[in-house]
């Protein structure tokens, strides 16, 4: 048996700055199996902890010797959940999902997890965490098998690459062949990046893809198993870390404890932009905590590009660890010059024409103290659009900055991700529209968004900074090496077409 929601949306946040655009992880996704403990709790807080991956929408579904229930909606982990409903989620598994749209339209059919019923009866539901390369391929083929119905026909149902996985995934389910032999199936059809949890209502499934691009870490409760994108959400539900999911790794977890097999070679390409600005600073990933990646990032920054400056400040949050690391590298003492509010960002009220025009400043407000007449070094995550950086610093002259001087603590993001990251449209980032070498393209940005000075860090030393060896990384989006190849699906086309002809 399955039960829902009804649907109705308690919408998505506003977008307070329609100029910006963050850069956005597609999902995470988190799973548990632990007989006799509060499974949709758990899934809960473990969710709560991966918020930043996707805000658009959240589910849990949990699973009782065999039957599945799933509750999601729109809006955050928050909006969606209360007390009565987790009371009313019980079992022995479960998995959970935050999600942000980008492959599949922004709809209530689209949040996940996803659920079906396999032909012979079997509940299955499943979250999705990435993006698949040969989506048209699997659609065509659930299209086919009637598992999907046709593009272009309204109302029936999930549009997204998820959806079509789910519907493949239960489909196998049948002639007495099992969800795990239906895994064993269709993962390997599988091309691009993905994290998958999925359950039959008795075994909590995770899988890999062969290039661990996304990130995927198991831990030990005292009375079972957690799964989830990042450590952060072993942390917050009091699991130990065991290990990360290996890249191309199948596992299923139940009472007859865990099952392991490896269904493609590991061949890993892990997103490097994870440790620069995806992951949470506190979650381990592939063996190197975020944070001191980023501190080093700072360093190695302050090193090549220093500068004669009063103070090193961060644009919170996440350029925090990396001004830090500035500061400690130069000797140049370090102070929150930019506050933010926390919670504004994410409201659901739509603001007045007056407040929006106050933009970037209803999330960020100067500490004048700190910035006037100062010589400020201001370090952030990345340049996508900048039009934030722009805003920023009109902002920080205003407050009486004397210089400010702009490092970045990745290189100029100049292709598209096709592997689970949403930036800017290709013709929208700025690196791309500033031509020239790397040291024409500071240059140009650094004359667009007001800088005195403007730096990056080069790929080299962002990778360095990570301890792994290069080509176990993926860095498509700052030198076009696409380690996955190319998406084959519509969706992408203009994009595709541009990279193919050397036109970014
Ligand atoms: S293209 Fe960039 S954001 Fe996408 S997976 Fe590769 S490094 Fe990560």
């Amino acid at each position: 048996m399955q039960s829902v929601n009804n649907g109705a949306s308690t919408g998505v946040p506003v977008n307070l700055d329609a100029d910006e655009q963050e850069p956005r992880e597609e999902c995470g996704v988190f799973g548990v199996w632990a007989p006799g403990e509060d499974v949709s709790k758990l899934t809960y807080f473990g969710l709560f902890a991966l918020q930043h991956r996707g805000q658009e929408g959240a589910g849990i579904a949990v699973g009782d010797k065999g039957r599945i229930v799933v509750f999601k909606d729109s809006g955050l982990v928050s909006q969606v959940f209360d007390e009565a409903i987790l009371d009313a989620l019980q079992g022995d598994v479960a998995i959970g999902h935050t999600r942000y749209s980008t492959a599949g339209a922004q709809s209530w059919e689209n949040v996940q997890p996803m659920f079906r019923t396999s032909p012979d009866g079997t509940d299955v539901s499943l979250g999705h965490n990435g993006n698949l390369t040969n989506y048209a391929t699997l659609q065509a083929e659930a299209i086919e098998r009637r598992l999907v119905p046709p593009e272009g026909v309204e109302g029936q149902g999930s549009s997204s690459d998820t959806a079509v996985v789910s519907a493949l995934l239960a489909d196998g389910v049948q002639d007495g062949r099992s969800l795990l032999d239906s895994a064993r199936e269709l993962l390997p059809k599988l091309q691009g990046a993905f994290c998958l949890v999925f359950t039959d209502g008795h075994t909590l499934y995770a899988a890999r893809d062969p290039h661990g691009v996304r990130p995927l870490s198991l831990g030990r409760l005292e009375q079972g198993w957690v799964i989830a994108s990042e450590t952060a959400a072993l942390d917050i539900t009091g699991a130990s870390f065991v290990r990360d999911i290996a890249p191309g790794e199948l596992i299923a977890i139940n009472s007859s404890g865990i099952h392991t097999e490896n269904y493609a070679k590991p061949s890993p390409k892990t997103c490097v932009f994870e440790y620069v600005y995806i992951a949470r600073p506190d979650s381990v990933v592939e063996g190197k905590t975020v944070n001191a990646a980023r501190l080093e990032i700072g360093r190695r920054l302050s090193r090549v590009a220093p500068v004669d400056a009063d103070v090193v400040m961060p644009v919170p949050e996440s350029g925090t660890p990396a001004a830090i690391g500035y500061a400690e590298a130069s000797g140049i003492p370090f102070a929150q010059g930019l506050m933010k509010n926390a919670y504004v960002g994410r409201t659901f009220i739509q603001p007045s024409d007056t407040l929006r025009q106050l933009g970037l400043r209803l999330k960020l407000n100067p500490v004048r103290e700190i910035i006037e007449g100062k010589s400020l070094v201001v370090v952030d995550d990345s340049i996508v659009r900048g039009n934030t950086q722009r805003k920023l610093i009109r902002m920080l002259r205003e407050a009486g900055a004397g210089e400010v001087h702009v490092r970045i603590a990745s290189p100029p993001v100049k292709w598209p991700c096709f592997y689970g990251i949403d930036f800017a449209s290709p013709g929208e980032l700025i690196a791309n529209n500033a031509g020239g070498d790397d040291d024409a393209v500071a240059e140009n940005i650094c004359r667009v968004i007001g800088a005195d000075t403007l730096a990056f860090v080069s790929i080299d030393d962002m990778i360095a900074a990570t301890d792994r060896p290069a080509d176990s990384l993926c860095a498509a989006c700052f030198d076009g090496h696409y380690p996955l190849g190319l998406p084959e699906n519509n969706v992408n086309a203009d994009a595709v077409r541009r990279i193919q002809e050397g036109m970014f």
